[in-house]
């Protein structure tokens, strides 16, 4: 399942962190989830629910904050929320061509919240895709 080898990720991620920071509880995590990034907040906040068991996340929230997928197009200054399933034809102009996209595709940890206080942002790199 794809939601489960991010859940891993992402525990694995903070475990280490929450190690060189000597915590002993974390008890949440901020999530960055961008629209097109195929995740299920369900499913996803589940499998963290199963990944933490045992180890120093045992317990700990997961926070997902949502960030609407957008895009630019390249013939007319038009911007706007793709949406889920992607439009990525411009409504403005109708075109379908140079269409950038601006966001949505992220997922990342925002913040991770322990016991011995606020840890800020131990990371901010982009987790893994599953292979
Ligand atoms: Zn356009």
């Amino acid at each position: 399942m794809h939601e489960m080898s991010i859940a891993m990720a992402v525990v694995g991620q903070v475990e280490e962190a929450a190690r060189a920071g000597g915590a002993h509880a974390v008890t949440s995590v901020r999530l960055q989830v961008g629209e097109l990034a195929g995740v299920v907040p369900d499913a996803l906040a589940f499998c963290f629910e199963l990944a933490c068991a045992g180890t120093v996340l045992e317990g700990a929230e997961l926070v997902t904050e949502s960030v609407t997928a957008r895009a630019r197009c390249g013939s007319c200054p038009g911007t706007w929320a793709v949406g889920m399933p992607p439009e990525l034809c411009c409504p403005g102009c109708g075109r379908a061509t140079d269409v950038e996209l601006l966001s949505g595709r992220e997922l990342e940890i925002l913040s991770v919240r322990w016991e011995d206080g606020p840890a800020g942002a131990p990371t901010r790199e982009p987790i893994p895709e599953e292979a």
